[in-house]
């Protein structure tokens, strides 16, 4: 059995996500140890114990140390079965993270699946929703597959309730994607969203990204959602050019600033906009997973993280794979497979 340590590289919740999701479309059973040992609160959170649940049941999988704060788990698939499926993580953590777990095998099973995942769907440190729609899915689908994702409602931490739902087509083989260039820009807007917070922390959202993006008004937008079980914030910077939409967000946090979070969230869009990359840090560490599945592909990146270059450890773990990692010049790197 693979055994894979936990508190490799950066430590966290990806290695565990990214091992069900392989061991899901290969079959092999694995035993991880050491779960998220680099965390302050070591083990299986709800959210990671829902990922784990949500794999057993996708993969009909045997499965031994899936509770609360559990360091240890074994995990042994025994078929894939697409179909209906209700993943609640039942706290505020995040839902995208239950279905970054599961998405990998459901696009390259046999038949059709829906999803209704939920929890948070904002959070801070995992994808947001907008960001799922708007830069990864787009993305996964010119792979072969067709993912739909639909947000019914929104999630914060701490009062989560959030609701999407996914549908998807899958396809058999997935057709490699190389991201090489990013092309030229198509649409920008920034986005600033509160639920149950006064509208003025929008407000104020915005107002930094046109004092520092200077971007025209018309594309800059503060909205107010009804439908949220509890109080959050996020400010989405949305850049799309004609081969790659990149998505940056903030996340209000009680003690943060609007003009903080909103500062955060500028920083990470001008970073990119500075560069030619076409792949941002969060998105080159989502795509390698698909393009290993692929067997094939490249895109040219902004310097690796640590959540990259475990992703990597945990993807050879499983799959025979020729991966390099290339510094190109002072800003990017290219990954190819
Ligand atoms: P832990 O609680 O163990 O830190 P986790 O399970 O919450 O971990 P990580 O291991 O830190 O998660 O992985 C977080 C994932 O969320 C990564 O794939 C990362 O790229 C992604 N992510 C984090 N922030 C963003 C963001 N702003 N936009 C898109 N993706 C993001």
């Amino acid at each position: 059995m693979i055994t894979i340590d936990g508190s490799q590289g950066e430590g966290g919740g990806q290695i565990l996500r990214s091992a069900l999701a392989l061991s899901l479309v290969t079959g092999k059973p694995f035993c991880i140890e050491n779960i998220r040992a680099r965390r302050k609160k070591p083990g299986l959170m709800r959210q990671h114990l829902t990922a784990v649940n949500a794999a057993v049941e996708v993969g009909k999988a045997a499965v031994s140390g899936n509770s609360i704060g559990s360091s240890r788990i074994t995990f042994a698939p025994t078929g894939l079965s697409s179909g209906q499926y209700h993943f609640a993580v039942g706290t505020a953590g995040s839902c995208t993270l239950v279905l970054q777990t599961v998405l990998p095998a459901l696009i390259v099973a046999d038949d059709p699946s829906e999803i209704v995942l939920e929890g948070g769907t904002h959070n801070a440190a995992a994808p947001p929703f907008d960001f799922l729609a708007g830069s990864f899915l787009p993305l996964l689908n010119q792979m072969g597959p067709s993912v739909k994702a639909a947000l019914e409602r929104p999630g914060f931490y701490p009062a989560g309730g959030g609701r999407i739902r996914v549908k998807i087509t899958p396809s058999r083989k997935l057709t490699p994607l190389h991201l090489l260039q990013r092309g030229g820009i198509v649409d920008r807007s920034a986005r600033a969203i509160v639920a149950r917070l006064p509208y003025s922390i929008a407000d104020r959202e915005i107002a930094v990204v046109k004092e520092k993006l200077a971007w025209d008004a018309d594309c800059l937008r503060s909205v107010e959602v009804p439908d949220s079980s509890g109080p959050g914030n996020a400010l989405v910077i949305t850049v799309a050019s004609e081969q790659v939409t990149e998505i940056f967000t903030g996340f209000g946090e009680s003690g943060v600033s609007a003009e903080t979070v909103a500062d955060r969230a500028v920083r990470e869009a001008q970073e990119y906009l500075a560069s030619d990359a076409p792949v941002g840090r969060h998105l080159a560490d989502q795509l390698l997973l698909p393009l290993a599945l692929a067997g094939a592909g490249s895109f040219r990146t902004l310097s690796p993280t640590a959540h990259t270059t475990t992703n990597i450890e945990v993807l050879r773990y499983f799959l025979d794979l020729d991966l390099k990692v290339k510094q190109q010049d002072e800003q990017t790197w290219l990954v190819s497979i």
